[in-house]
């Protein structure tokens, strides 16, 4: 018998699914924008209404869900939801069970990308990893033993939130310098809007007056053609990371980082500055041993993951 299952990616702008065949494959996939502040009954008819559309006439076994936020130790609740505030303390997964009739297996959106990457992706065959997306914000999930690594709490992997400047930059958390202050797309925009109204000889001075119109995309590309100040701004974002990963190595002993997430597509470039980085701040017997991988499912990482962990769910349970 085929067992069918649905993973779905919540994230803060669109909500992606596919529907999983037994082989592992996606059979059908689709987008809907994440609905905001219409509540939770509304998120949940939306959601249930989604999965049937997705599940194309056939029975789906379980659905696994990756969603932002920080989940109760069981994955049952959503105890912090940054993205959809509304969404704080709902008991998830018993919502969804009761209406979709099955197994709903519920990670943390990063958590399940890590997943993915494990299974599907270039942590595949590793035991251990840390997978951290550099995007609007930087979220991770750190594979230990080939396990997703929850910690005590449910906490663990919150590695956009280690602090790499103690007098750093403010970040989201409330916290300073926290490696996302400086290191996320949203810390390169913040660099170069402030590099041009502060120098004259760069490339970004053009976007002094319109700096809503800067990305990291942007800033990418003056680097690439020569732009000095452009560069400076990938290295500080390159030591922040180099930083952080050094300490994790140095805790743990672990060699493989794999990065995603928008601002990773820059990756050939900033490779280079973080290594050179990373091999100041190592013991000098492992120097070169770091691997920093590309992460390779992209934007499906998610629902690749989501659907992992409700396959090991099911297996788990025998069923
Ligand atoms: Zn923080």
């Amino acid at each position: 018998v085929n067992k069918y299952i649905i993973g779905l990616d919540i994230g803060g702008t669109a909500i992606k699914g596919a529907l999983f065949s037994e082989s592992g494959e996606i059979a059908f996939r689709n987008e809907i924008a994440t609905p905001h502040d219409s509540g939770q009954a509304f998120f949940i008819d939306t959601l249930c209404d989604f999965a049937a559309a997705l599940s194309d006439g056939h029975t789906v076994d379980a659905v696994g869900l990756g969603i932002a936020g920080i989940l109760d130790p069981a994955c049952t609740t959503l105890l912090e939801s940054p993205n959809m505030p509304a969404l704080r303390g709902m008991p998830l997964k018993a919502q969804l069970e009761q209406r979709l009739h099955c197994p709903v297996i519920i990670e943390n959106d990063a958590n399940a990308a890590a997943l993915g990457e494990l299974r599907a992706g270039a942590g595949r065959g590793l035991s251990n990893f840390l997978f951290f997306t550099l995007g609007t914000g930087i979220g991770s999930g750190l594979i230990l033993n080939s396990r997703l690594w929850r910690g005590e709490q449910g906490r663990a992997g919150e590695f956009g939130h280690v602090t790499v400047y103690p007098e750093g930059e403010l970040c989201g958390c409330g916290k300073r310098g926290c490696l996302e202050a400086h290191s996320s797309g949203t810390a390169i925009v913040r660099m170069a809007a402030a590099a041009a109204h502060q120098h004259s000889a760069t490339a970004l001075r053009a976007y002094a007056e319109i700096p809503s119109e800067l990305t990291p995309k942007i800033v990418y590309q003056h680097a690439r053609a020569g732009d000095a100040v452009s560069r400076d701004i990938f290295k500080a974002m390159a030591l922040g990371l180099a930083i952080a990963i050094a300490n994790v190595h140095t805790l743990l002993d672990i060699y493989t980082f794999i990065a995603g997430g928008g601002v990773s597509r820059a990756y050939d470039y900033f490779y280079p500055m973080v290594m050179e980085e990373i091999d100041q701040r190592i013991f000098s017997s492992v120097r070169g041993r770091i691997r920093l991988l590309r992460a390779e499912l992209g934007n499906d990482a998610g629902v690749y993951g989501a659907a992992y962990a409700a396959r090991e769910a099911l297996n788990l349970a025998g069923l």
